[in-house]
């Protein structure tokens, strides 16, 4: 085992972790450790763009940013925290332009912008154009810009390194001040253990897709950070709230981007019909997402989906010119081609929803500072991008405002990490605070138990998008939790094949698969007390928004086997939504 010693750690090296670094290391000793090689990140499969009222091809003002963002989330969005986002949005954009981003341009080389679902002029009159991008790679550049500079200026990284426990002072759910002091971590190449110690620690992990099996996302995108902290006795927020995008390749789910839509494409039905005209009106296949999702499921549910089985929608590009799709669409485009073998110059592609987003994870302050309850926090502790619920989302996030999310709140978290970090004592180690990573390693590595990973990390996915997708009940959840329940129970009988120390990723995928049965119990057991329909949380028995008794945060607490709520181990809280300027309205498009 090694020890090192920072003062700051931040865990995760996509584009928050990296934003983060690149202002903690400038002031603060700073350590990034990252189960990936930093630019395998997945903000580097992030396509359509990132949003800022930059107002460089119509006009457009921060203040409409934060209503549609408000709007978007159906109201359960912090208010302060969206108005900090979208007036931060023009500086994280022209930051990443300094650093040489190479954006699309306008003919006047302007920074191009694009329109995006739920981003509107004048508060819903029609969609704008505030999206920023680079073809449909936003996400790609990003991630290399931030890791050039990274580079340039000497951050130090410990790249396929594993954080497995987060090393707090005592627990966060009994009396007393509670620090953050560092974090454990493997080593994929040795098997070997690192405590590293710190006086802040920034948790920006990313999200959580693979609690479903039809999902947008990432092979590595197992929710490690919220896991992680959950499992030390801080709260998980609004983890209910997961976004269903529209546009998966049917089959697969693997994303195209909505800029597709925003570049012009259509949905269409069976019968060819434009069916977002009967459910949006107004801004039709630009609404946001949970509603386009929904649409899209019933359209299928009611016998108008197309294809052989009538299980999936049509997106329509035939319309648009050629060098158009070339030159704004061109990877999505490509991915037809190579997943499902169809031309999009001249076929409409067969897509379906897709798991994409977790709107909740751990609850912070607009300073990014990690909340142990509804008002209380852990000194020392962050938390930005997809891990984090600030909440700038609510119920259902914008398209291109978490590319804006981790560049915004990314950056507050360096820096509030470094400020704190200065000002502070390096805490005294709990007694072996490996000891609980060990054990559970050593267990898994050397068990003689029967459970294969593989197979109920399958069936926990089936579960999943059976029980607890775009459509829930009160019958579908109970259902989900009971699997569940039965999964945690084989779990502790897992064992791997390869008992080796060397690269070891059948045992890191073991690991990472307790990480999703913890998250998608609290995911179920949310979803199950919260009796009504808001964002991408749709109980077709309650299918209304019920602002009386919900329009609050889930906030979700670990206790012992069978304390919680419907015999889980999961205690629920409520925390009020802040409310600035907008009062709630009904939402429509
Ligand atoms: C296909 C796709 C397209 C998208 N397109 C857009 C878009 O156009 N616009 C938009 O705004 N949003 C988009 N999104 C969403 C957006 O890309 C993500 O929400 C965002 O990039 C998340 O960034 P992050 O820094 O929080 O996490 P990530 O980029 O996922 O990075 C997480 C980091 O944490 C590290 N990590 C995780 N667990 C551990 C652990 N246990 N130990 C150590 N390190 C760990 C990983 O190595 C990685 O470096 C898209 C998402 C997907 C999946």
């Amino acid at each position: 085992m090694q020890t090192h010693t920072y003062d700051v750690v931040i865990v995760g090296a996509g584009g928050a972790g990296m934003r983060a670094a690149l202002e903690s290391s400038s002031r603060a000793r700073t350590a990034v450790v990252s189960k990936l090689y930093p630019t395998r990140s997945h903000t580097g499969a992030a396509q359509g763009g990132m949003c800022a009222a930059l107002a460089n091809v119509e006009e457009d003002n921060w203040e409409w940013h934060t209503f549609d963002t408000v709007k978007g989330g159906d109201y359960l969005v912090d208010q302060d925290a969206a108005e900090i986002m979208a007036k931060e949005a023009i500086d994280a954009v022209l930051d990443l332009e300094r650093m040489g981003l190479p954006f699309n341009r306008t003919p006047e080389g302007k920074i191009d912008q694009r329109r995006f679902g739920g981003h509107t002029r004048n508060h819903g009159d029609a969609p704008v154009r505030r999206a920023c991008y680079a073809a449909d790679r936003t996400g790609h550049m990003i991630l290399q810009t931030l890791y050039q500079q990274c580079v340039k200026q000497d951050v130090e990284f410990f790249n396929e390194f594993y954080v497995f426990d987060v090393i707090l002072t005592g627990d966060p759910r009994e009396d007393g001040e509670v620090k953050a002091a560092g974090v454990v971590a493997y080593e994929l190449a040795t098997g070997e253990i690192h405590i590293i110690r710190a006086k802040s620690v920034v948790f920006a992990t990313g999200g959580a897709g693979k609690v479903f099996k039809t999902t947008s996302n990432a092979h590595t995108l197992t929710g490690d950070g919220m896991a992680v902290a959950y499992r030390r006795g801080i709260p998980l927020e609004d983890m209910e709230f997961f976004q269903f995008h529209p546009t998966g390749l049917a089959g697969l789910g693997i994303l195209l981007s909505e800029a597709a839509r925003g570049e012009g494409g259509i949905l269409r039905n069976a019968s060819g019909e434009r069916f977002m005209e009967r459910y949006a009106p107004t801004i039709k296949d630009l609404a946001p997402r949970d509603i386009v999702a929904r649409s899209m499921a019933n359209e299928v549910r009611e016998g108008r989906g197309a294809g052989p089985n009538k299980d999936y929608v049509l997106l329509d590009l035939t319309h648009l010119e050629p060098a158009h799709i070339d030159a704004k669409l061109p990877d999505i485009t490509e991915f037809a081609r190579t997943y499902l073998g169809v031309e999009p110059y001249t076929e409409p592609v067969p897509v379906y929803p897709t798991a994409h987003y977790a709107m909740g994870g751990i609850p912070t302050t607009i300073e990014t500072e990690v909340l142990r309850n509804n008002t209380d926090k852990v000194p020392g502790l962050f938390a930005a991008g997809e891990v984090a619920c600030v909440s700038v989302h609510g119920s259902n996030r914008l398209g291109t405002n978490s590319l804006l999310d981790i560049n915004v709140f990314g950056k507050r978290a360096g820096i509030a990490a470094a400020a704190y970090a200065v000002g502070a004592e390096l805490p005294e180690l709990p007694e072996h605070p490996e000891s609980y990573v060990e054990g559970e390693l050593e267990r898994i590595r050397l068990g003689s138990g029967s459970e294969s990973a593989a197979d109920l990390r399958r069936t926990l996915q089936e579960v999943m998008d059976a029980d607890a997708q775009v459509f829930r009940t009160q019958e579908s959840l109970t259902n989900a939790l009971g699997k569940i329940t039965e999964l945690r129970k084989r779990y502790a009988d897992v064992s791997v094949a390869d008992t080796g120390t060397s690269y070891n990723s059948e045992l890191v995928e073991a690991m990472e698969l307790g990480f999703l049965l913890e998250l998608a119990e609290v995911v179920v057991v949310g979803a199950l007390a919260r009796k009504e329909s808001r964002g991408g949380h749709f109980r077709e028995d309650f299918p209304d928004r019920d602002d009386e008794n919900f329009m609050l945060h889930t906030m979700a607490h670990p206790v012992g086997e069978g304390q919680g709520e419907a015999g889980s181990r999961v205690e629920l809280a409520y925390k009020p939504v802040t409310v600035t300027r907008y009062q709630p309205m009904e939402r429509k498009y």
